[in-house]
């Protein structure tokens, strides 16, 4: 079986990307009661004046909705959503027109029981939190404002209490890769649906030093391939987690004898909980991962409608106030260029897992300044697997 061909562990896409985003990020507001030090949106305290208003959000919603089915999914994301008081409005308003509407909050005062029950009835289906650490000490400080894990905690329950599928993101770094494991616990603790794993973006000298290397990323995404049994696990900004789910599934022990020092320690320290699980004959069948990348399946719009491949990739494509955010999506020459893994820069691009794969475009363009270049955070040579080469 060639390894393009492999339709079990990787989910393919049942329309052209270049048609049809599967997903669509759009950051209602830049405001933000937390302003976190990693803030990818450089978060500030008061809205922006020149935010899409509610018009211009249902106008957006409408123009989405005219992708027509499957519909995008579509997070309204921050900032803070929460800080946008006609942010049921939108939800119901997207709801009806048939979109699958999430909700990728902050945790501020302003999310409380009563707030959560509105949306769920408004029709949002799903959230997500952040939470980077499973002790107070490493989240609070990550995020930069004490007492935000154990509120974190206290609104999962009432985003699970009032129906919502849970989502909790974590961002892995060289201060919080060693607590994985806990974090996996507290996971299944807190009974979340997907765990979504991000890897640091390095946008700055001090995030650089924060980053892991590349063979720390892949002894990280054989170990979340591994755990993928307890929950169902997806990655940001490390699509090779789909090359490896690709070659442990046609073969279990592939780069085994080659995992580092982090994957022993991260095995053995989930051994415990998988133990647990199997004695309760409580593991899952693995959620594949889904072919998506930047610009491919995948499309972001700012606080101002200006539309970006992703939320780390500063390359504008079109504003919706402008242009209808379908033209922009189907005829923007860089989204284009994002789409075609034929086109892109040194291994990724003669790799034979680039149409599922294709590597980071952000950490290949926040590392060399090329938006096409190869993902630097990927060990992997072309035509070392040996699936790939039968
Ligand atoms: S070389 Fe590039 S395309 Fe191939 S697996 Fe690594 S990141 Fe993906």
């Amino acid at each position: 079986m060639s390894v393009i061909e492999d339709q079990r562990s990787v989910r393919r896409l049942h329309h052209d990307a270049g048609e049809r985003p599967m997903i669509t990020i759009w950051e209602a507001t830049r405001a933000c009661a937390l302003v976190c030090q990693h803030c990818r949106a450089d978060a500030q305290h008061h809205r922006n004046p020149r935010e899409l208003t509610t018009e211009q959000g249902k106008a957006l919603l409408d123009d989405i909705a005219g992708f027509g089915k499957p519909f995008p999914i579509v997070v309204m994301t921050g900032g803070d959503p929460f800080e946008r008081p006609d942010l049921e409005e939108l939800v119901t308003y997207g709801h009806n027109k048939g979109l699958h509407m999430a909700l990728s909050p902050s945790v501020t005062p302003r999310m409380t029981p009563e707030r959560l029950r509105a949306l769920r009835a408004a029709g949002a289906s799903a959230m997500s939190l952040s939470l980077d650490g499973c002790h107070p000490e490493t989240h609070d400080s990550f995020r930069g404002v004490p007492g935000v894990f154990d509120k974190t905690l206290q609104a999962a329950r009432w985003v699970r209490d009032a129906g919502f599928r849970l989502q909790i993101n974590s961002t892995v770094t060289r201060a919080t890769v060693h607590e994985l494991p806990q974090l996996l616990e507290l996971m299944v603790d807190l009974n979340a649906s997907l765990w979504s794993v991000f890897f640091l973006v390095p946008t700055g000298r001090g995030q650089a030093l924060q980053a892991l290397t590349p063979e720390e990323v892949e002894d990280v995404l054989h170990w979340l391939h591994d755990v993928s049994d307890i929950i169902a696990v997806k990655t940001t900004e490390a699509p090779h987690y789909r090359r490896v789910v690709i070659q442990r599934t046609q073969n279990p022990a592939a780069g085994q004898s080659e995992r580092g020092e982090l994957y022993r320690e991260l095995t053995a320290a989930v051994a415990p909980l998988r133990e647990a699980r199997i004695g309760a004959g409580a593991l899952r069948r693995p959620r594949p991962p889904i072919e998506i990348n930047s610009g491919r399946g995948f499309a972001f719009i700012d606080h101002v409608g200006d539309v970006y491949p992703s939320g780390f990739l500063p390359h504008k494509c079109g504003n919706v106030k402008e242009q209808s955010f379908r033209e922009i999506y189907r005829t923007s020459p860089l989204l284009a260029s994002l789409r075609d893994p034929d086109g892109f820069h040194g291994k990724c691009g003669r790799c034979e897992f680039h149409d599922l794969c294709g590597g980071s475009r952000s950490h290949a363009f926040a590392v060399t300044g090329d938006l096409l270049a190869s993902d630097p955070t990927c060990v992997y040579q072309p035509g070392d697997a040996p699936v790939a080469r039968e």
